[in-house]
Parts: structure tokens; sequence; C-alpha cells
């Protein structure tokens, strides 16, 4: 298919098509990581890859559309200084740039030590690329300043699943699993816009005779194919959880066999849910008593339960909490490590899983070791070469690096990789104005994007079809992306990047820019880990469709499903933890009345960087969706521009008034600049996830 031809969309905007020659490869975007064949060097076009099983050749219309980034004219093709003074923009060469990057990042460590230098990374780097990212950041720069945009992604489900199993894979299970279910709750999720393939899945679930429940403030596209819909107050799934079990326990559908032999922890739970009986639930969340009974009914009644969470349970200042509750539910049932059944994570970014595996995030090193084990600083210190005791410790999360960013003590310079920062991060206004304190800002980019106009220098990098390595997608399967096409003259790999300074910066050891070379290594230094990726190898991933990771040696089948026999904790059993409802960090009041909450739309894919500029993918910018009621008592009518505003600032964009979405709540999505100066900074406290999904707003015509 050429780029832009129209092919004929299902309702749900996903397609299938027969097979084709050309390079097999995965899509640049989500965590499905939908497979797909390139045709043409020159003039590349997306075809179907049928026999690939997560999507069986369907692809949404940004998978369809991705070679549209590709030869773009806004394609950066030559590294960029700015000089501060004037804001003016020069071309130099790849050597000028990368003396000028390695002489000033030298200057900013001799006057004020190692941590003075920052890297942020990306939840859509490769797994080679996050893995030298992680040991260049710790060997050649020696910073423990290195943390990602992934923390902001999924990382609340990844410390909730550490802690009740023992171990984070999105999910334990293959997504086509979803299909022998017999209820499926999904928590915080709009697949069907977000991930339309995925949504076949669904369908096949309910053809099946599974019913389907989503749980939702907005009545969404994936609420839409479901069977039961809830639309709890935005920051109120940990109590709905609360409820849920409540009722379990109470009408004795607890598998107390299942509690008895599997896991601990149950009695605090047993107790913390008692608070939680039907009519408070209803009080806190707005969901009737009799729609929660229900919901009770139906997940007492079924031998297989998946319960599967999303942004939209994950990304508040208690989201950790809220997946606890949740596992809770699945493990009361008795349903994780049963076939067709268990709790799991709907992971978002195209990497989101394998980033938060190998060492970009500030307290990991490869294979989901923790970077204050000693075991583990000396395994992966052996590997790369070098003495346990030179690798730095723990470093500051995310949100918490930026913030610190030109303050007393806080980075003075930063290279970032794969990231748009200042669209991306809550509160983004103070964010902007912490990388403008920097003396040096460095970004990797494929276009000038709104963080990379903001840098000193940016260093034009490849991109999917231009290069080779391997994404983690949302079940823990590795995938391979393979190069399609050259890469455009002047362009390089971020490999080539982490090689060409960590040489000049006098780095003990070297680094590799072959991706393939890359990924055995990173099978080493993982081997052993949690994320054991040392039986993988590149020609296994193509002759196998992908090989779920752990694989601890090349004879090993791949582990598909997690949890059969025993979990991943020191005894083997999961735990339960008694939480409790604490709400939202900032609640509404008569100054900001409504709940905002933020998100996704079909067309647009995270900052918007790529999906922005490709022309066959609508851009109708932001807007604040709103029910008749609320819009009623504005005065507003559709299309009408409106003010929202927070204690952080204030964003004009026109009125969606639908009757989707709850009358107390506005909804905006996040693919341009804006909504993210309005949303919460406040962080979770185990997983330093900022609470994207709600805070207090005040809404008016403008
Ligand atoms: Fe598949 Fe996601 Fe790409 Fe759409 S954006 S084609 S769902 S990987």
């Amino acid at each position: 298919m050429s780029v832009g031809t129209a092919l004929p969309l299902a309702s749900d905007g996903a397609t299938s098509r027969g097979a084709a020659g050309g390079t097999r490869t995965h899509c640049p975007y989500c965590s499905l990581q939908c497979g797909m064949t390139l045709v043409g060097q020159r003039r590349t076009t997306v075809e179907p890859w049928t026999e690939f099983p997560v999507n069986e050749g369907a692809l949404c219309r940004k998978g369809w559309s991705a070679t549209g980034l590709l030869g773009h004219r806004e394609r950066l093709t030559t590294p960029m200084v700015r000089d501060r003074s004037t804001g003016e923009w020069s071309g130099v060469t790849w050597d000028e740039a990368l003396d000028l990057v390695a002489r000033r990042l030298r200057e900013v460590q001799a006057g004020h030590g190692p941590d003075a230098v920052a890297v942020f990374g990306g939840g859509g780097l490769t797994n080679e690329k996050a893995y030298q990212l992680g040991k260049f950041a710790r060997v050649a720069l020696g910073t423990s300043q290195i943390d990602y945009n992934g923390r902001w992604c999924m990382s609340s489900a990844a410390s909730a699943s550490t802690r009740a199993f023992g171990i984070d894979r999105g999910l334990p299970f293959p997504l086509a699993d979803v299909e022998q279910a017999d209820v499926v709750v999904l928590v915080g999720s709009n697949l069907a816009e977000t991930m339309p393939p995925a949504a076949r899945h669904l369908d096949r679930a309910r053809e099946n005779g599974a019913q389907v429940v989503v749980i939702d403030p907005r009545r969404t596209a994936t609420a839409e194919r479901a069977d039961v819909v809830l639309q709890p107050v935005p920051g109120t799934d940990l109590a709905l959880a609360l409820g849920v079990l409540h009722l379990l326990i109470a009408g004795g559908h607890v598998d107390e066999a299942y509690v008895a032999g599997r896991t601990t922890g149950f009695e605090a739970v047993r107790e913390s849910a008692a608070a939680w009986w039907p009519e408070r639930v209803e009080r806190v969340t707005g969901v009737a008593a009799s729609e929660l009974r229900a919901l009770a009914d139906l997940l007492a009644d079924r031998e297989r339960v998946m319960v599967l969470t999303a942004r939209g349970a994950e990304q508040h200042a208690q989201g950790s909490d809220t997946v606890l509750a949740w596992i809770d539910v699945a493990l009361a049932l008795g349903m994780p490590g049963r076939q067709y059944a268990g709790y799991g994570c709907l992971t978002g970014q195209g990497n989101g899983q394998g980033g938060r595996e190998h060492g970009q995030k500030a307290d990991q090193l490869p294979g989901y070791r923790m970077i204050d084990d000693p075991a583990a600083r000396a395994h992966v210190a052996a590997v790369w070469g070098v003495e346990p005791d030179s690798l730095p410790g723990r470093g500051r999360s995310a949100y918490e690096l930026l913030d610190a960013l030109g303050t007393p003590g806080g980075p003075r310079a930063m290279l970032v990789h794969g990231s748009n920062i200042v669209v991306s991060a809550p509160r983004a206004t103070h964010v902007q104005e912490r990388l403008e304190a920097l003396d040096l800002l460095v970004v990797c980019d494929l276009v000038m994007s709104e963080t990379a106009a903001l840098a000193d220098v940016v260093l034009p990098v490849t991109q999917w079809a231009e290069e080779t390595g391997t994404m983690t997608n949302l079940e823990g399967r590795v995938i391979l992306r393979q190069q399609a096409r050259p890469a455009p003259e002047g362009v390089r790999s971020d490999l080539d990047v982490i090689a060409g300074l960590a040489a000049r910066l006098g780095s003990p050891i070297d680094f590799s820019t072959d991706p393939e070379e890359v990924f055995a290594e990173l099978g080493r230094a993982s081997a052993g880990g949690k994320a054991d990726y040392a039986g993988i190898t590149y020609d296994r991933i193509r002759a196998e469709h992908g090989v779920f990771w752990p694989c601890p040696s090349p004879g090993h089948p791949g582990t598909p499903r997690l949890f059969a026999d025993s979990f991943a904790t020191p005894d083997g059993r999961a735990r339960f933890h008694a939480v409790d409802h604490r709400g939202p960090a900032e609640v509404v009041d008569a100054d900001y009345p409504v709940h905002l909450t933020t998100g996704r739309v079909l067309a647009q894919y995270q900052s918007g960087a790529q999906t922005r500029r490709i022309a066959d993918l609508p851009d109708d910018g932001a807007f604040a969706e709103m029910h008749p009621l609320l819009a009623g008592r504005l005065g507003v009518a559709d299309g009408m521009p409106v003010t929202v505003r927070t204690r952080r600032g204030e964003i004009r964009v026109p009125a969606r008034v639908t009757t989707t979405i709850r009358p107390d709540t506005v909804f905006v999505p996040f693919h341009w600049l804006g909504v993210n100066r309005l949303v919460n900074d406040a962080l979770d406290p185990a997983s330093r996830m900022p609470e994207f999904k709600v805070c207090a707003a005040r809404v008016e015509a403008a």
C-alpha cells in the first residue's frame, strides 16, 4: 500500500490485508508493536504481515501511515548548534558537534562533579539503545542521574506487580489469551482507540461468550463494545476495587484454597476491605451500589477472570495502590497463574516494557536488576569490564530529575534521547524553565521537536525503518525491528552518538555501534536477572515471531505464561497488599470545581512529535470534551472556545460537547503543547509516577 492510500477502515480503525514480500518489521509507535512489512527502499510502503500473531496483519491508521515520516521535509540531517545570544542555529559537522558536546560535558563535570550531567531516555528507544544509554551514563559519564519518560507511563503498574508477584511483565500471558477469558475487566483502558488491532481479541472473547467490563470516567470507543460500563469519578478506581473486594469477601466468593496455598497477606486485606461497603463506595466513586453488586456477582460466578489496568488507573498519586487493589481482586478470585485469567497491565509506549528492564531507569541495571544490590552490581560490572565500586548508585526519578535541573546541587547539563519533554512532562511550564536553566542541553531527535528547539545542540538520529533493534511488547515478547531502508545522509544512530561521545570522554571501555553485538552483550548482562534475555538471538526472534522473556539459555523455549506453578517472590507466593483510598492529591473545590483528565486520541501518538507531522493523520488540535450539562451551565456550545484553568496555568481550546463523559469532568488530549502545563506534578510515593489523570480545574467560556 502506498503511503496515504486509503484502505477501507473498519469501525475500530483497524484493517487486515494479505501477505506481501519486503522487510518484516514492526510499527514505530505503541506497545502492541504490530507486525508489518515494508516494501521498497526509496519509496517505502506498508504491507500487512498476517502471520504475526499479535495483530494478524491489522494496523491502525497510525501504523498504515507510519512511512510518512521517512523522507519528511522537516527531517533533520545535520547536527545543529544554537547561539544562545542570538537564538540562531547553524549546521556543523558531526565531529564538531561531538567534540563540542564532549568538551562542555567535561567542563561541567570538572566544575560540579559527575552528577552534574544527566541523561534522559525514552520508552520508545530500542532495548539496545536503552541498554547502551544506561551503560554510557554509569561508565562513560559516571553519573547516577539517568531516568526516562517511561516513568510517566507504566511505572505504577510496574511497582505494584513487582510487589505482588515479584516480577514486572506487562501481561504475564499472550494477548490472545483474552479470547478465552470468561470476564475481562478493563480499568482505565481505551484500547479500541489507543491500539485498535488489540480490540479484535476482545471482540473474539465476546463471540466466545465472555463479558467485557469497562471502567472509565468517559464512555469511550472501548466502552461501546463492552457489556458493563462503569463511569467512576476520576481518581476513585481504588475505592471501586475495595468495594468489589468487600462484596466478594462478604458473599463468600474468595478462593480460600488458592489464597491459603499460593498467597500471603490476605487477612489484612480482609480487614481493610470491610470498611468499603457498597453505599460508601457509591458516595466516593459515583457508581451506584447496585452496579457494584452486579459487577461483584459477575466476577464471583466465572472460572476465568482477567483484570487489565492501563494509564487511567495508574497515572495517579495513588496509582501503585490502585493497581495493588485490583491485583488483590484477581488474587482473591484465585486467578493469577490460572490459564486465560489473571492480572495484566496494558503498557503504552512502544518499548515501555523493554525500556524499563535494561538500565535507563535511575534505580536499575540490565535484566531488571536493582542498582543497589551488590550481587547485581558485581555481575553487570564484570560484563562491562569495570569495577563494581565504580558504578554510581541510585539517581533521581524522571520528574524529580527535571525539577532539579539548574538548581544548586542539581544537574547542569543533560542529554536527551527519544523524548519530547516539553510536551509530555507534567507541570510543563515549570519543566521548560528548568531546561532553560541548564548550562548545556543536547537533544537527539528526528525533527525539531518542542524540546529540541530549546537545546544548545541537536543531533539528527535514525528512526525505526532506518535501523535495526529489538523492542519488548506489552506481552513481554521480544521482537525485532529490522532496517528496511538506508538512513538519510548525515543522520546517525543513537548508538553512534553514544560511542562517539564515550570515546571523546575517555571512557575506560568501548561502546559497540552494531545493534546485534549490543543485544548479545545485553543478553549476558541480563543473564540470571528477572528479565533474562540470555537465550534470545536475532535469528530466534525472526524464526519464532518473537521470544518471551525470561529465556535464560539458547535451548529454552521462552516463557509466554508466567506464574503457573509459582510467583517470582522468595517463597513463591503472591503478596496481597492492604491499601486504602486517599483520593487525588488535588480535590475539586469552589474555585476549581471540575475534574480535569487527559488521554489520547486515535490518530495521534504521545507528544505528537511524529504523528502531528504525518499529513495522512487528522490533526484537529486539542479540545475540551465536556457533558452538555456542564456546557449548558457555562453557556458554551460545541466548537466554542473555552479556557481550562488550573492552579498551574490555563489553555484555550474549543469545546467538544458529548454525553459520553461525566458531567463533573472535562477531558483534554495531551498530544499538543498545552494541557500538561495544567496537570499536577504530585507523585506516587512508590513509583514516582506524576498524577496526570486528575486535577482540579475551572472551565469558562473564552
Ligand atoms: Fe499497532 Fe499501535 Fe502501531 Fe497502531 S500504533 S499499528 S496499534 S503498534
